[in-house]
């Protein structure tokens, strides 16, 4: 949705103003945030992603590369089960929306009809003495009049607009005639294929498609770790609709996205709409709204709801040549350009909210050491990238070999970890660190009477399980989970 400079420049602008002053525009008492923001700070959440597996600097070996990342072993299980929550939620509960996966290289007229190649573009300036480089909507305004650089006071060049978009040859001529781009947004890839869609899946409006996949960003700043990225991953709707339908449609999708994420079980007082005004607005959309997530460093986009009109139809038409025209044959073969109501969010984004939402500090004794407290990240057990650990109380007697059947046992149905080293507190921490919601001891009762010890992550009470009833039980407390921290 980011297409033009005027919109970027006052969302940017807007976002910067609400950080700074984000406690006062947030109703909670300041004690509150204070302690959400004390407990989870990016550097801590960066540092326990890389300490845990969730998320690594791309390239780490040669210093990294910055707007990329690597998606460890439990960042790729999170990603994955977020990616698939939405995926279900967007297909498979409804009759009328269906997927798609385009390729990220599309034909470069795409970008000229979607006004990419003309309007994608953020400000920038350069210092000609430090030769730094900035975003001019993220300099203080008092710089950018007085041409003077915020880091070392030397002489910043005028204000040029930079396209966003990462532009290389295809083939092996590095012509004007062989550009291509990598993908800013998957939607593209959707309005191109609509007419494929409709004739090889008989849909009929009102219809949606859906898709996730990468889009690639050539951001001027990339900080707060994945937030913003140069690389990153969308899960885009398409809401086809016939117009004068489309406000009503559009209200339907807002309510049904905010539904979306209470049922993923976050902190629903640390989201908010953002609806644009009229000069954040694209000149094409009606309407706009955000879903913003109080993120440790203030309020950020999470996700965009968007009327966008009959405009990029209507464009690929005229760029096109074909008839992007729907023709609705239960209505006397009335003709008409459908208007498109876009959700559109961040899946890289999402696993940084849900990470930082999940984030909690806690005390759990008072002697005085280290380990009084624990770090736990408090995932919905479907969103957990293990959702159970099997933890034998002794290596020796027979209680490793008994806990590894157990885990065969549930491996089918729920992803598992086994560990028998350390003391079984230590063992429970690095559980908890890593968001497994439920740990099961093996010890020598087991082998007396057959029953396990199962272990809550967020109340740390434990019950005594038979243990042909584990998996059963699991499921049940998967089903009524229900966060109360
Ligand atoms: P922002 O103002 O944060 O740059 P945007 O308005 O440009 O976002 P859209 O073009 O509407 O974003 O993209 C839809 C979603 O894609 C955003 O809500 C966000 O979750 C995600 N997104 C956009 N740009 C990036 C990026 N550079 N890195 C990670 N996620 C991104």
């Amino acid at each position: 949705m980011k297409l033009y400079m005027i919109y970027v420049y006052f969302t940017r602008v807007t976002v910067t103003s609400v950080y700074i002053n984000w406690s006062i525009l947030y109703n909670k008492p300041m004690s509150e945030l204070q302690e959400y923001q004390g407990k989870a700070t990016m550097e801590k959440i960066t540092s326990l992603a890389k300490r845990r597996g969730f998320v690594f600097q791309s390239s780490e070996i040669y210093g990294g590369q910055s707007g990329a990342w690597d998606y460890g072993p439990l960042g790729i299980e999170l990603k994955n089960r977020i990616q698939a929550m939405w995926w279900k939620e967007m297909t498979r509960l409804h009759d009328n929306i269906v997927g798609l996966d385009a390729s990220i290289l599309m034909h470069p007229r795409t970008w000229e009809a979607s006004g990419h190649v003309e309007n994608f573009t953020d400000p920038l300036v350069d210092c000609k003495k430090c030769k730094s480089r900035f975003r001019a909507d993220m300099i203080p305004e008092e710089n950018l009049a007085a041409k003077k650089c915020p880091d070392c006071g030397g002489e910043l060049t005028d204000t040029r607009k930079f396209n966003l978009m990462f532009k290389s040859h295809i083939g092996p001529a590095e012509d004007s005639a062989n550009i291509i781009y990598l993908r800013p947004e998957t939607a593209q890839g959707i309005y191109v294929n609509y007419k494929n869609i409709i004739q090889s899946n008989r849909m009929k409006i009102p219809f949606g498609i859906a898709q996730v996949g990468k889009a690639f960003r050539n951001e001027i700043t990339t900080k707060n770790f994945i937030f913003r990225t140069c690389e990153f991953e969308q899960m885009e709707m398409q809401y086809f609709v016939k117009p004068g339908t489309d406000v009503e449609w559009f209200n339907e999708w807002r309510k049904q996205r905010w539904a979306y994420y209470e049922k993923l079980g976050v902190k629903m007082d640390h989201l908010r709409w953002h609806q644009h005004g009229a000069d954040e607005l694209a000149h094409y959309a009606k309407d706009a709204y955000d879903i913003q997530y109080l993120f440790p460093m203030g309020w950020r986009e999470l996700e965009g709801v968007h009327n966008r009109t009959d405009y990029d139809l209507g464009r690929h038409s005229e760029f096109s040549g074909k008839d992007m025209q729907y023709i609705d044959q239960e209505n006397n073969n009335e003709r008409y350009i459908p208007y498109i109501i876009e959700t559109s969010a961040g899946l890289t984004r999402n696993l940084l909210m849900i990470l930082c939402d999940a984030y909690d500090e806690e005390q759990v004794a008072e002697k005085g050491n280290d380990d009084d407290w624990r770090t736990v990240l408090r995932f919905h057990p479907d969103l957990a990238p293990i959702t159970v650990a099997i933890l034998p109380l002794m290596k020796k007697d027979g209680l490793a070999e008994m806990a590894q059947d157990i885990r065969k046992e549930l491996q089918d149905d729920y992803s598992t970890d086994y560990d028998q080293s350390g003391a079984i507190g230590r063992r429970y921490r690095r559980q908890d660190e890593a968001g497994t919601p439920f740990c099961v001891t093996v010890d020598y009762q087991s082998k007396e009477d057959g029953t396990v010890t199962l272990r809550f992550r967020d109340s740390m009470e434990q019950v005594r399980v038979p243990r042909q009833e584990l998996a059963a039980r699991l499921r049940q407390e998967i089903k009524s989970y229900k966060r109360t921290k």
